[in-house]
């Protein structure tokens, strides 16, 4: 066998490539990591909302273009871990409904090939993986899951929790977000996340958080059939005379090319770099990129439509780990809109500094700092539905061009307004019901919908599906075209619900993981039975 030869090459380290990596291990097969990115420096900066959020200092300086041509700089990082190093680590699983057909005002969320339970004893090992922290049954819209969370939810800070009673008061059900940190908050001394404000956007200076990097790459490269090579950017893949089989996987490193073989190859660069390899890969044999007869590879991009709304109450909001409380009760719809809506959660507190990052439109002689004192940082995330049009191209510089049109706009107008008629009814007992009528006696939100370049949620853009001609891959992520390409980033979902991505990517790549394992006739296969048996 010679030196750059594998049975199996994983290209990229983040919720899907980095699971997988760590699943895979302990089968004592050559494994092949290649990340584009380097580790995360750690260093004082990683919690310094100047650094991160005003500068940008860890997205990349990559820029692509859009639909008119205009560049973007898109809000996206490349280091071990991938995005997870940044993420708010709120782990949701999708409502069972969400994989069967949604009607929504705007169009059709179309069904997945599978089903909610063929995917719920992963999800189940994703969570304690992950180590999620959360209470199960609070959650109106929450699936069916065979076991409980394994640790806690992590408790509301008093103005949170006074929010969550006036929401009770007010009819509507809050629960606590299911989040990845590292958090003992009945031995705060041992523990190892010390529940600071600079989560949700950061990196963990004190590898507290559930990411990609700590709990799989670190744990992964400790078996010494794992090779992890970093600043390793995959630049294209090569077929055999077929055009049936991955040959070759074309690598820049240290200024130079380098081809590695392999039986398997899994690409997991996120849905907007996964389509672009593809797509960059394009041979004779492939002509409109590879695995993609279907002309699906890059299309039905989604990102969800998300907006970050800020109520600025009277009260002062002195929290600091802001994102424990979720609202679905209007994820399926309403009384009076009989459409899905999607979901209101929070970001990370804002303060003054990030707040000039992004400066919404603010009332004269209000400071950013009497703001961010003042306000609920509310997220709200509704479905954006797969439509052809919004996709991945390469121009012929190789350069990434994201064309998308916002679609199934009024469910998240809908959503918006539900949340505020919510906090209308909301109390406090200083100020009474006048409490969120604002600092100057009125109602006050600030806020905005997160633009094109907020690519964190991307996916869908090579979409699983049982018929050849409509998906790019099957029900194991395996390209239709070819017999040893995979994908298992967020490339793969065929509608993106209205709850976070990650905890869905985790559970497929351990989902498809098994399915490795027994290709490649490895002997620990998982406990997990469920491995559906098409191909
Ligand atoms: C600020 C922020 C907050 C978020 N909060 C949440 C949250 O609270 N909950 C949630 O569920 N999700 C959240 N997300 C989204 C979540 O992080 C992503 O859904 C998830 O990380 C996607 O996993 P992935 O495997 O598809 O891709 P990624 O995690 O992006 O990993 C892709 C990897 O591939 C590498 N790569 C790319 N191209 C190449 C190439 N050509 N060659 C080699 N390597 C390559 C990249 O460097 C990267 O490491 C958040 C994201 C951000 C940015
Ligand atoms: S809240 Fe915990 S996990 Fe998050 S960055 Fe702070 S210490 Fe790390």
């Amino acid at each position: 066998m010679s030196g750059n030869t594998y049975d199996v090459i994983i290209i990229g380290t983040g919720a899907g490539g980095g699971t997988l990596a760590y699943h895979l291990a302990p089968s004592g097969k050559r494994i092949l990591i290649l990340e584009r990115g380097d580790y995360v420096p750690r260093e004082k900066e990683n919690w310094d909302p100047q650094v991160v959020n005003v500068d940008a200092h860890y997205n990349t300086r990559e820029s692509w273009l859009d639909k008119d041509g205009k560049e973007l700089h898109p809000h996206t990082n490349y280091y071990v871990g991938g995005n997870t190093k940044f993420y708010g680590a709120a782990l949701f699983r999708m409502r069972k409904e969400d994989f069967g057909e949604l009607r929504h005002q705007g169009g059709i969320s179309p069904a997945w090939p599978i089903s909610y339970e063929d995917l719920e004893p992963y999800y189940t090992q994703a969570e304690e993986l992950y180590q999620v922290h959360g209470n199960r049954g609070e959650d109106p819209t929450e699936p069916p899951a065979s076991a409980p969370y394994l640790w806690p939810a992590v408790s509301h800070e008093p103005r949170i929790q006074q929010l969550s009673d006036d929401f009770t008061r007010a009819g509507l059900q809050p629960f606590h977000v299911p989040v990845g940190v590292m958090l003992d908050e009945k031995n705060r001394h041992a523990s190892r996340c010390i529940r600071c404000n600079t989560c949700d956007g950061f990196p963990c200076l004190v590898h507290a958080k559930s990411d990609a990097e700590v709990l799989c790459v670190d744990e992964a490269v400790k078996h010494a059939n794992v090779t992890l090579l970093t600043n390793a950017f995959v630049k294209r893949l090569e077929t055999n005379s077929t055009g049936r089989e991955v040959s070759a996987v074309v690598v820049e490193r240290n200024g130079g090319l380098e081809k590695y073989s392999t039986d398997v190859v899994v690409v997991s660069c996120g849905a907007i770099n996964s389509a672009a390899l593809l797509l960059r890969s394009a041979n004779d044999k492939h002509p409109r990129g590879l695995a993609n007869s279907s002309d699906v590879v890059g299309r039905h991009y989604m990102g969800h439509t998300n907006s970050v709304l800020m109520a600025i109450s009277k009260c002062p909001n002195p929290t600091i780990f802001q994102k424990t409380l979720g609202v679905n009760d209007f994820y399926f719809g309403a009384k009076d809109f009989a459409y899905p809506m999607g979901h209101i959660s929070f970001v990370g507190k804002l303060d003054a500094i990030t707040l000039k990052a992004g400066a919404p439109a603010i009332a004269p002689n209000f400071t950013l700092e009497l703001m961010a004192r003042h306000s609920l940082d509310f997220w709200l995330t509704s479905e954006d539905l797969p439509a052809p049009e919004n996709r991945v191209t390469v121009d012929r510089d190789g350069r990434i061009v994201l064309t998308y049109t916002p679609n199934n706009l009024q469910a998240h107008e809908r959503l918006q307004a539900k949340l505020k008629d919510a906090m209308k009814q909301t109390n406090c007992s200083v100020h009474g019901h006048e409490c969120h009528q604002g600092l100057f006696g009125r109602n006050l939100y600030v806020g905005q919908r997160i633009p094109l370049a907020g690519v964190a949620h991307q996916n869908g853009t090579i979409r699983f599906g049982r018929d050849p001609k409509t998906s790019a891959l099957n029900v194991n992520c395996k390209a239709h075209d070819l017999d040893n390409l995979y994908v298992v980033d967020a490339s793969f979902f065929v509608s993106s619900s209205a709850v976070n991505p990650a905890l869905t990517i985790i559970a497929n790549a351990l989902r498809v993981g098994d399915h490795l394992l027994e290709r490649l006739g490895a002997t620990n296969v998982s406990t997990s039975k469920t491995m559906l048996s098409t191909v």
